[in-house]
């Protein structure tokens, strides 16, 4: 399907010029597309010019043409377990506690180093063929199989950050005396830290990774916002993702006032902070997260998946909550990015179809930017990432779209609109041809075919 282009040598390290068709989102609002563009990258990898190809003759003669391929930014995945990988699509019709006791613990119970590289390698591999180039994920409890998933990522080339994950109850490794495991998981995330955090010139980061209230105490949660707050890492965890959850925290933090409570008085809100799901938000929720510039993993396809809920997309972004979206795999079976854009939209209108939503509706195009730039500026990366334009780095996907057409033979799509539309509802696993990060191709994309 990809046809001729299958023959073209794709450039593996810069500097190199790009041609293609060039569709992006834009820092001031507002989407670029260029049906003959350049994107010219530069010896370390940065964009020093993305535009018409018209306007610049002197970089066309030594562009590597790419037409009729479509150049983007990189997808934003901002949330997901890559111990779980392999347990995608598992458990269907199970709820959240049910589903994680049964295929997530037994299997973040085994993802020790041996195991750990065996995943991890093709783990970042099957992110990049989905058109990811940044991942914030969740490791499993071992330290030693986080170094394993930072060298992985190192040598693939994906721009990383990876948490170890955290529980001093309700854990899955029982070999760890109950009354030390507060220390032990505290030492482990900061030598992580001093060895991970802003690693190759920031590619790689930390995120303190409690994996949610039910797992912590409220010492592990202060203990572990603190650690994030002092050494500049991320912090991450759940919120708000299920009613069987949400009425386990409130017996379990009776003094909270709410969910998000929890977390605030463990002084873990801000703009370092990304919480995963968030469907049921209270109003006083909503105002505290938006209040902290706490930022949120929109992960639609999980939520379905797991019968967790709907968010209610339109109120939370009029009310200027910083989100983004996340695969959430294992809970989301599919880490395309594209795939969580298309489930996003269609639970949306399912909110619509029930009288639930009256709010806007977000565009095939708006549902691109929350996927690219949305997830980038949701972590702060919004000046390194998530758009093609001069000055970034140049973390490009490049996706044929012949894989888009209903038939063979059609047409490409003129305009933006229908293209986008067309990369959200028809996206399949072999349309990202390939993808760079800082200009460096990286493995996965194309290996099937
Ligand atoms: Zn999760």
């Amino acid at each position: 399907m990809s046809g001729s282009l299958s023959r073209v040598e794709l450039p593996t390290t810069p500097p190199f010029v790009l041609r293609g068709r060039l569709l992006t989102p834009l820092g001031d609002g507002g989407t670029r597309h260029e049906r003959d563009a350049l994107v010219e990258v530069d010896a370390a990898g940065s964009i020093t010019y993305a535009g018409p190809a018209g306007e610049r003759p002197d970089l066309a003669e030594s562009a590597i043409d790419l037409r009729p391929w479509v150049l983007m930014p990189g997808m934003v995945d901002l949330h997901g377990h890559l111990p779980q990988l392999p347990n995608a699509g598992l458990g269907a019709g199970m709820d959240l506690l049910a589903w994680l006791e049964r295929y997530i613990f037994p299997l973040e119970l085994d993802f020790d180093a041996p195991v750990a590289e065996r995943v991890a390698p093709a783990a970042w591999r099957a992110f990049a063929a989905a058109g990811t180039t940044t991942a914030l994920v969740y490791g499993a409890v071992y330290e030693a199989s986080l170094d394993v998933m930072f060298r992985a990522a190192e040598v693939h080339g994906i721009r990383a950050i990876v948490g170890k994950v955290m529980m001093d109850r309700n854990t899955y490794d029982l070999t760890i005396e109950p009354s030390t495991i507060l220390d032990r998981s505290l030492a482990e995330s900061a030598r992580l830290i001093e060895r991970w955090h802003g690693f190759d010139d920031g590619r790689l980061q930390y995120a303190v990774t409690p994996r949610f209230a039910i797992s912590c105490t409220a010492e592990l949660l202060r203990e572990s916002a603190a650690l994030a707050a002092s050494t500049g890492a991320y912090w991450q965890t759940h919120v708000s993702e299920d009613l069987g959850e949400i009425a386990e925290v409130a017996r379990l933090f009776p003094e909270a006032i709410d969910y998000v409570d929890v977390y605030d008085r463990a002084g873990g809100l801000g703009e370092r902070t990304v919480l995963a799901h968030a469907v049921h938000l209270s109003d006083r929720e909503l105002d505290r997260l938006v209040e902290s510039r706490t930022r949120v993993a929109h992960c639609p396809i999980s939520n379905l998946f797991l019968a967790s809920g709907v968010m209610p997309l339109g109120r939370y972004l009029d009310a200027g909550l910083s989100l983004g979206l996340g695969s959430d795999v294992a809970g989301g079976p599919d880490l395309s990015i594209f795939s969580v854009m298309r489930v996003g939209f269609y639970a949306q209108n399912a909110r619509r179809v029930a009288g639930l939503e009256t709010g806007r509706v977000l565009s095939p195009l708006e549902w691109l930017r929350l996927g690219s730039l949305g997830g980038a500026s949701a972590l702060g990366l919004d000046d390194v990432t998530g758009s093609l334009e001069a000055g970034k780095e140049a973390d490009v996907i490049a996706i044929d779209p012949s894989y888009l057409a209903p038939i063979q033979g059609m047409p490409a799509d003129d305009y933006p609109e229908d293209l986008a539309s067309r990369l959200i509802f028809r996206a399949h696993p072999d349309m990202v041809r390939s993808a760079w990060v800082r200009g460096r191709r990286l493995e996965g994309p194309g290996a099937r075919n």
